[in-house]
C-alpha cells in the first residue's frame, strides 16, 4: 500500500520535483488529463465490475503452483501476486509476471479458472522482455509529458527496448533532450505507479485514443475482437496486450541510449517517427555492471578490431559491402573451410549458381511479390532505359529486367528441376557460398551486422517426407558441432503456423511434430514460439551466445512446402509414381561476414589458433640472426601457416616482444645464435608463457595439429 500512496503523490512529477523538471515539464496538456479521466471512470466500473463477479459467483478454482503443490483460489478475486506471496517474500519481490496455462499474465489480475500457474523472473528472456516491455511504457509517458509526444509503438527488443513517437513534422529530439527525458523516466520509476490492466470496448478504445492517429490505425488493422486491453500506468493510457510489471517501482535502474528516427511503415503514407532507445534493470547495481560491460563491449567493437588488426575496410564508393584485406580474408577463408570440411563429413553437395537471375525466376518463387523493395534490380546493357511508369514499384516487371539474387533457394530448386530425379538421389543436399545482395537501407548499414553483399553457409536439403526427421536431427547435430567449436551456447525456438499459412493443415501438423520430436531427441532446451513460423513453413531459430553473452541470430532451419510446388519439384518414388520433395533451408554461420563480426568481438581480438590472421611472428634476436629467421618464417608459410617477421633492428628484442603480444600473435618463436646453430626455435605465447626451445620442424608440425584440430587454447596446450 506505501508504495502505492507515494505513486499518487509523485503522479505529476515534473510539477513539483526539481527545478530541472518544474522547468522542463509543461502542465499536462487538457487531453492527457481528458483521456486519464475516462480511464479513471472506466477503471471504476470494471473494480466495481470484478468485484460483484466474485461476489456472485463464490468460486473455487484450483491453481497447481510451481513445484507440484495445488490450492485453492476464488475466482476473479485472487491474483498471482499474492499467491507468490505465500510461496515466498522474495518471490514476490522479484516475480516481473506469471504464466497462467502457459500464457503471460499480469501478476495483480484476478484468476478465472483452474490453471497452471508459473513465475516468470528477469532472469528468464521472458521475464526480460515483460520488465523492458513495460519500461517503455515509461518513456512513453515522459514522452508525452515532456514533448508532446504522440506515441506509435514500444516494444521490448533483445537487449533493452525503444518507443517510437511522433512529434510534429519538422522537429526532432535533440540530444540534450535526453537527460531530461531520463530523469523523467527515473523520477516516474521511483514513483511506482501501478500497470492496471483496463478490457475496452472498440468504441471505448476510439474515445480513449481519439487524439492520437496511430493508435486509432492500430484499431482498426489490429484489434478483431469486441475489446481490447489499455493499460494505465500513471498519467499515460496505451492501448496494449500486456502483461506488465505490478508497478514502475520495479525498475531500479533506467538509461537512455540514444535517438534516431524511424519510420511509420503501416498501410498508408509512411511518416517519420522520432525513436528513443534505453535499457533497464531491477537493480541500480545490475545497471552499473552493465554500463561497465559495455565499455568492455565498446572496446571490442568489431569495426574498431577490423581497424587496428586491418582484416577490412569499407569505402564510399562502394556502401553497404565490405573490402576483406589480407588478414581478414584468412579469417574468412578459414570460417568457410571449416564449413566445407563439415559438408564432406556431412553428405553435402558444394555448387555455385548464378548471381543474376531474370525477374521471371522471382516472380515464379514469390520473391518478386514478398520481397521486391529488398532487391536489386537492373536493366542489360544495351537497352533503353525503363519508362518512369516501368520504373517504379510496378506489379511486374519490365521482360528483361534482371535481379541480383538476396538467396539462394530458387537456383537450388531449379538444379534439382534440371532433370529427372529419382528417390535413389535423396536426400541432396546443395549448398552454396554465392554472393547475395539485399537492398537494405543506408541507414541501417554499420559494420558487417548489415551489408548489402554477404555470403552464406547456405544450404538447401531435397528430401522425402520420412526423410525428414533424419535430415532435421543431422541439422541439429550440425548446428552443435560447429557452435561448440566456435565457443557458442545455443538457445532454439520452434516456430509453428502463422495465422494465414498457405498448404494442408495436416501437413503442417506433421512437419511441426517432426521438429519437435527433434529438438525434444536432441535433449538441449528450446521454447515453442507459436504462430512465428513463415507463412510457407514452421521453422527452427537459433539463438547463440556469445563470449560476452550476448545473444545473436545465426543459425536456422526452416521447411518450406511452397517452393516444391511453386517449381513443380518432383521425383520419382520407390513406387514408381512422381512425388513432390520437402524442402529444407538451413544455415549454420548465417552471413560469413556478420560471423566473423561476431567472433572478432567474441575473442576481443584475440582469435583462437586456427581462425588467427596473427598466428606466429619470428623475432631474431640480432641481425646475424636474420637469415635463419626468414627460414623459420619461410617454414611456417610453406606449411600454410602465417608467419610474419620483425627484425626491426631498431628495437630491443623484449620491446618486439612486447608488440608481438599486444599485437595478439597467438605465438612468438625468437632466434638467437643457439638456436641458430641447432635450427630450433624458442616459443613464447602471446600471454608470455615461456614454452622453451623446440625443434623448428616439429613445432611447425605441432602448429599444424592444433590448428587442424580448431582447438581454442592452443597456447596452452601446446
Ligand atoms: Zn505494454
Ligand atoms: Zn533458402
Amino acid at each position: 500500500m506505501g508504495l502505492y500512496q507515494r505513486c499518487r503523490r509523485l503522479r505529476f512529477p515534473g510539477l513539483h520535483a526539481c527545478g530541472l523538471h518544474t522547468a522542463a515539464v509543461p502542465t499536462p496538456p487538457h487531453w492527457l488529463v481528458e483521456r486519464l479521466g475516462y480511464f479513471e471512470e472506466l477503471w471504476t466500473a470494471q473494480v466495481k465490475r470484478l468485484a460483484s463477479m466474485a461476489q456472485e459467483e463464490q468460486r473455487t478454482i484450483k491453481i497447481s503452483l510451481p513445484g507440484g503443490q495445488k490450492v485453492d483460489a476464488v475466482a476473479w478475486k485472487t491474483t498471482p501476486y499474492q499467491l507468490a506471496q505465500q510461496i515466498s517474500s522474495n518471490l514476490a519481490d522479484t516475480a516481473v509476471a506469471a504464466q497462467v496455462n502457459g500464457e503471460p499474465y499480469d501478476l495483480e489480475r484476478p484468476l478465472e479458472t483452474d490453471a497452471d500457474l508459473r513465475f516468470l523472473t528477469f532472469d528468464s528472456a521472458q521475464g526480460k522482455a515483460v520488465f523492458w516491455h513495460s519500461s517503455t511504457h515509461v518513456l512513453g509517458a515522459a514522452a508525452e509529458q515532456l514533448l508532446g509526444a504522440v506515441l506509435c509503438q514500444g516494444p521490448s527488443t533483445e537487449c533493452g527496448f525503444y518507443h517510437d513517437f511522433f512529434l510534429g513534422k519538422e522537429r526532432t529530439v535533440k540530444g540534450s533532450e535526453l537527460p531530461v527525458l531520463e530523469r523523467i523516466c527515473q523520477d516516474l520509476a521511483a514513483a511506482a505507479q501501478p500497470f492496471r490492466r483496463l478490457e475496452a470496448s472498440q468504441a471505448q478504445l476510439r474515445q480513449l485514443f481519439k487524439g492520437n492517429p496511430f493508435k486509432l490505425r492500430l484499431i482498426e488493422e489490429k484489434v478483431t475482437g469486441p475489446t481490447a486491453t489499455v493499460y494505465g500506468c500513471g498519467m499515460l493510457v496505451d492501448l496494449c496486450r500486456g502483461p506488465h510489471l505490478r508497478h514502475t517501482g520495479q525498475i531500479g535502474g533506467l538509461k537512455l541510449l540514444s535517438n534516431s528516427s524511424s519510420v511509420w511503415r503501416f498501410p498508408g503514407a509512411p511518416e517519420t517517427l522520432q525513436r528513443v532507445s534505453g535499457i533497464s534493470f531491477p537493480t541500480a547495481e545490475e545497471l552499473r555492471a552493465w554500463e561497465e560491460w559495455r565499455e568492455d563491449a565498446e572496446l571490442r567493437d568489431h569495426r574498431r578490431i577490423g581497424k587496428e588488426q586491418e582484416l577490412f575496410f569499407f569505402h564510399e564508393l562502394s556502401p553497404g559491402s565490405c573490402f576483406f584485406l589480407p588478414r581478414g580474408t584468412r579469417v574468412y577463408n578459414a570460417l568457410v573451410a571449416f564449413i566445407r570440411a563439415e559438408y564432406t563429413r556431412r553428405g553435402f553437395s558444394e555448387v555455385k549458381t548464378p548471381t543474376l537471375f531474370s525477374t521471371k525466376l522471382w516472380e515464379l518463387s514469390g520473391h518478386w511479390k514478398h520481397y521486391r523493395e529488398d532487391m536489386f534490380a537492373l536493366q542489360p546493357p544495351g537497352l533503353d532505359r525503363p519508362s518512369s511508369s516501368q520504373s517504379d514499384h510496378s506489379a511486374s516487371p519490365a521482360a528483361d529486367t534482371l535481379a541480383l539474387k538476396p538467396m539462394n533457394c530458387p537456383a537450388h530448386c531449379l538444379m534439382f528441376a534440371h532433370r529427372p530425379r529419382s528417390w535413389r538421389e535423396l536426400p541432396l543436399r546443395l549448398a552454396d557460398f554465392g554472393a547475395l545482395h539485399r537492398a537494405e537501407a543506408s541507414g541501417s548499414l554499420g559494420g558487417l551486422t548489415r551489408l548489402r553483399c554477404f555470403q552464406q553457409d547456405d544450404a538447401h536439403i531435397f528430401c522425402a517426407p520420412d526423410q525428414l526427421q533424419a535430415e532435421i536431427r543431422g541439422c541439429l547435430d550440425f548446428l552443435h558441432s560447429v557452435y561448440t567449436i566456435l565457443g557458442f551456447s545455443f538457445h532454439m525456438a520452434l516456430s509453428t503456423r502463422p495465422s494465414g499459412f498457405l498448404g494442408e493443415p495436416c501437413l503442417w501438423d506433421q512437419a511441426e511434430q517432426v521438429l519437435q520430436q527433434a529438438l525434444e531427441e536432441f535433449g538441449a532446451p528450446w521454447d515453442l514460439s507459436p504462430g512465428d513460423g513463415a507463412f510457407y513453413g514452421p521453422k527452427i531459430d537459433v539463438h547463440v551466445r556469445d563470449a560476452l553473452g550476448r545473444p545473436h541470430q545465426c543459425g536456422t532451419i526452416q521447411l518450406d512446402f511452397q517452393l516444391p510446388l511453386r517449381f513443380d519439384l518432383q521425383y520419382k518414388g520407390q513406387s514408381g509414381a512422381l512425388e513432390r520433395p520437402v524442402l529444407i533451408h538451413r544455415a549454420v554461420l548465417g552471413s560469413v561476414e556478420r560471423m566473423l563480426g561476431v567472433l572478432a568481438e567474441s575473442c576481443g581480438g584475440k582469435w583462437p589458433l586456427w581462425l588467427s590472421p596473427f598466428q606466429v611472428v619470428v623475432i631474431p634476436v640480432g641481425t646475424e640472426q636474420e637469415e635463419y629467421a626468414r627460414e623459420a618464417q619461410q617454414s611456417l608459410q610453406a606449411a600454410g601457416l602465417v608467419g610474419d617477421l620483425d627484425a626491426d633492428s631498431g628495437l630491443t628484442l623484449s620491446r618486439r616482444i612486447r608488440r608481438a603480444q599486444l599485437a595478439h600473435y597467438n605465438f612468438q618463436f625468437v632466434v638467437g645464435q643457439r638456436e641458430q646453430s641447432k635450427r630450433t626455435v624458442n616459443i613464447r605465447t602471446r600471454d608470455n608463457r615461456r614454452l622453451g626451445e623446440w625443434d623448428l620442424a616439429e613445432a611447425v608440425q605441432r602448429l599444424l595439429e592444433l590448428q587442424d584440430t580448431r582447438v581454442p587454447n592452443a597456447e596452452e596446450i601446446f
